[in-house]
C-alpha cells in the first residue's frame, strides 16, 4: 500500500472532462467545423489558430480581428490555457528554468526550459522537456516521477500548452523554442494516442510548426508503442531509457523490463532504426556501483553494436528515498571509453538544473511532501539487496515497483 500523502495528483479525470475542452488541441478542420456549425464561416479558424500560437494572445477577447459575440462564443466553449505556472525556479545562471505547473484538476506537473548558447558554428538551441502524464506507473527507483506513483494521463491540451506557456515566456525575449523532448513526467508511450496527437500540432504549420527532427520521445521501453511508432514512420527522434543492457539490473532499475525484456526491447528499437533510417538514443543514468561497471559496458556493446545507436550518458541526478548517488566523472569517463573502443558513439550528457531539482518530478514530489522515514529506510534497503543480487546475476524475486510501503 503507498504510503498516504498530500495529494498532488488528482485520482480521476471527471473534473477535467467535465470542463470546456483546452483550444491547443484544436486544429485547422475541428475548428472550421466549429465555425461551420455556427454558420460563420471557415476562415475564422485560421485567424483563432494564429492566436493560440502565433501572436500570443492572452486570451479570445484579445482576438480583435473577430466579432463581438464570436470571442465570447469562443470564450464559453474553449479553455484557452488549461496550465498554469504555479512556481519557477532559474539555475545555471538563467540558462535552465524549471516550472511547475497546476493542471484545472489541481494536479500538479513539471517542465523544463533549458537553453544552449549559440556559437561561431551553432545556433542557440532552447530545448523545453515536457510531461506526458502526472506520475508515472513505470516505477523506476532512481527517478522521482516513478516514486510519485501513477497519477493521470495529461490530455492533449495540457501536453501542448506546456509548449505554448515557455513559447510565450521565450518570445517575450526575442527568443523561440528549438527543440522538445518528452522526457518529463511520466512514459509517453502509455499515452501514446494523446503524445501523438500532441507531436501532430507540433509539427502542423498552422499551429506550432516545429520540424519532426526537433522532436525527441523517450520511452523505457513500451515494445507495442515502440513498434506502433514504427508503423508510423515518423521522422522524430526515438530515445530509449536503458539503463542496463542485462535483465537482472534491468529488470530492479526499470520494472517494465519484467514485462518487455532488453531483447525485445533492442529489437523492436532495431526495427525502428531500420524502417526509419534514424539513429535511435539510448540512455543511461549512471548510477554508481550499480550499472557503471565494465561488465556493463560491455554488455552494452554487445547488445547495440553494428545497430543506428547513440548512447548517452547521464550522471544520476540526486533524488531523495534512493540509496544511490551519481557515477563519478571518472567513472563514466572510463565507461564511454569502452563504449568507444567497442564501436558505439557517445555522449557524456551534463545535468543541467541539479540545485533546482531538475530531474522532472522532483519539484512535484517534494511539494507531495515527505513519507515516513521507516518507510524510506525500507525501500533503500530492498533497493540495495535487489542491485546487489543483479549484480550477482540473479533476477530479483521482488515485486515490481518499489513503492514506498508503509
Ligand atoms: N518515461 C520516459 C520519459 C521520461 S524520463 C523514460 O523513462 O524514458 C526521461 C529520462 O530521465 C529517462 O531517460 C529517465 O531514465 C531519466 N531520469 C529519471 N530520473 C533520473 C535521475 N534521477 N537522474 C538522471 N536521469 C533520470
Ligand atoms: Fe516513469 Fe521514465 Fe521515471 Fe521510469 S524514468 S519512472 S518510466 S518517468
Amino acid at each position: 500500500m503507498q504510503t498516504p500523502m498530500v495529494p498532488i495528483v488528482s485520482p480521476s479525470l471527471a473534473a477535467i472532462l467535465a470542463m470546456p475542452p483546452g483550444i491547443s488541441a484544436e486544429s485547422l478542420n475541428s475548428l472550421g467545423a466549429w465555425f461551420r456549425a455556427r454558420g460563420e464561416p471557415e476562415f475564422r479558424a485560421r485567424q483563432v489558430l494564429d492566436g493560440v500560437w502565433r501572436t500570443g494572445a492572452a486570451d479570445a477577447s484579445a482576438i480583435s480581428t473577430l466579432p463581438a459575440a464570436t470571442r465570447l462564443a469562443l470564450a464559453a466553449a474553449f479553455r484557452w490555457d488549461t496550465v498554469t505556472d504555479s512556481e519557477r525556479t532559474i539555475s545555471d545562471g538563467g540558462r535552465t528554468e524549471k516550472v511547475l505547473h497546476r493542471l484545472g484538476d489541481g494536479t500538479a506537473i513539471e517542465s523544463v526550459l533549458m537553453n544552449y548558447p549559440g556559437g561561431p558554428d551553432r545556433r542557440e538551441r532552447n530545448t523545453l522537456c515536457i510531461s506526458s502524464q502526472a506520475g508515472c506507473a513505470v516505477g523506476c527507483p532512481f527517478c522521482a516521477t516513478g516514486e510519485l506513483g501513477f497519477g493521470r494521463d495529461l490530455q492533449t491540451a495540457e501536453i501542448l500548452d506546456q509548449v505554448r506557456t515557455a513559447a510565450r515566456r521565450l518570445a517575450a525575449h526575442g527568443r523561440r523554442l528549438t527543440n522538445i523532448v518528452f522526457m518529463g513526467m511520466g512514459e509517453p508511450l502509455l499515452n501514446l494516442d494523446r503524445v501523438l496527437e500532441s507531436v501532430e500540432a507540433l509539427n502542423d504549420p498552422a499551429r506550432f510548426g516545429l520540424g519532426a527532427r526537433h522532436i525527441t520521445i523517450s520511452t523505457s521501453g513500451v515494445v507495442p508503442g515502440i513498434r506502433r511508432l514504427t508503423a508510423l514512420g515518423p521522422q522524430f527522434t526515438l530515445a530509449i531509457s536503458l539503463h542496463a543492457a542485462r535483465d537482472p539490473l534491468r529488470d530492479v532499475l526499470v520494472p517494465l523490463n519484467r514485462r518487455w525484456p532488453v531483447a525485445e526491447v533492442a529489437s523492436a528499437a532495431r526495427d525502428h532504426a531500420t524502417a526509419t533510417g534514424r539513429r535511435i538514443s539510448y540512455e543511461v543514468t549512471m548510477i554508481a556501483g550499480v550499472n557503471d561497471t565494465d561488465a556493463d559496458a560491455d554488455a552494452l556493446v554487445d547488445l547495440l553494436r553494428g545497430t543506428l545507436a547513440h548512447v548517452n550518458l547521464i550522471p544520476m541526478n540526486a533524488v531523495a528515498h534512493t540509496p544511490w548517488s551519481a557515477s563519478s566523472m571518472r567513472v563514466i569517463e572510463r565507461f564511454a571509453d569502452r563504449l568507444r573502443v567497442g564501436g558505439l558513439p557517445v555522449t557524456i550528457r551534463r545535468n543541467r538544473g541539479q540545485e533546482v531539482g531538475a530531474a522532472c518530478g522532483q519539484l512535484a514530489a517534494e511539494r507531495a511532501g515527505a513519507p515516513p522515514a521507516p518507510a524510506v529506510a525500507r525501500r533503500r534497503e530492498r533497493l540495495v539487496a535487489a542491485s546487489a543480487a543483479a549484480l550477482r546475476g540473479e533476477r530479483s524475486r521482488e515485486s515490481a515497483p518499489f513503492g514506498m510501503d508503509a
